[in-house]
């Protein structure tokens, strides 16, 4: 997880710096806006810990530009007075939550711990194909309503084939994604491990969701009607 902080009072930011880094993300510093808005345009950031009262560009515009170009990673600002205008046009430009100086660090781990939790895109989290659903959070299969239990490789099977969905994998491909390895001519494994996945998802149900594609590979695709 990778966070940008854009704060320009020197103890401040390296305080934040370092606490967050032994909390174990990766941290950048940026002591000044402008250069806080191209880190932010430009680096691939979790989540944004933002001042308001910058130098030479302010939190307001940094968070309006950010948003504008429709990077939507979670940003907290940090208010040095609790003023009630200056909460609503954060939230209101864009900001997911706000802390009031002085704070302590414990509050901003919590709060940033959150905004990355909360952050994370819904439709990564659930994946369908007609009436099967998987649940990656909560590591929980479903088909017409039904719980299926399934191994820890059947599951990570079916989470490739509903994450490529309508694309023929080769079983090389699936052998170096689920098992972490290569199978140069044997490939039984994978043979056996997508029979067993059928018999729980697809032989008590109809569609037919998995198909063997001979010669190539698997596909998971809802058949046309
Ligand atoms: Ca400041």
């Amino acid at each position: 997880m990778k966070i940008l902080i854009v704060e320009d009072e020197p103890k401040t930011g390296d305080y934040l710096r370092q606490g967050l880094a032994e909390a174990g993300f990766v941290v950048d510093l940026a002591r000044d806006g402008l250069d806080g808005l191209h880190l932010a345009l430009n680096g691939d950031y979790d989540l944004v810990v933002l001042d308001v009262m910058l130098p030479s560009l302010d939190g307001w515009g940094v968070l309006q530009t950010v948003r504008r170009s429709g990077r939507e990673m979670p940003v907290l600002f940090l208010t040095a007075r609790d003023q009630v205008e200056d909460r609503v046009r954060g939230l209101e430009l864009g900001a997911d939550d706000y802390l009031v100086k002085p704070f302590a660090f414990s509050e901003l781990l919590a709060r940033v711990r959150t905004l990355l939790r909360r952050g994370k895109p819904k439709e990564a989290e659930l994946m369908h194909a007609a009436d099967l659903e998987l649940d990656l959070l909560r590591r929980r299969v479903t088909r017409a309503g039904v719980r299926i239990d399934l191994t820890a490789k059947e599951f990570a099977l079916l989470e490739l084939l509903l994450r490529r969905q309508g694309e023929v994998l080769p079983r090389s491909l699936i052998a170096s994604q689920v098992w972490d390895m290569n199978f140069d001519s044997d490939t039984n494994v994978i043979e056996v491990a997508v029979r067993r996945l059928r018999a729980k998802v697809d032989d008590p149900f109809e569609p037919k969701l998995i198909r063997t594609v001979r010669g190539m590979g698997y596909v998971l695709e809802v058949p046309e009607a």
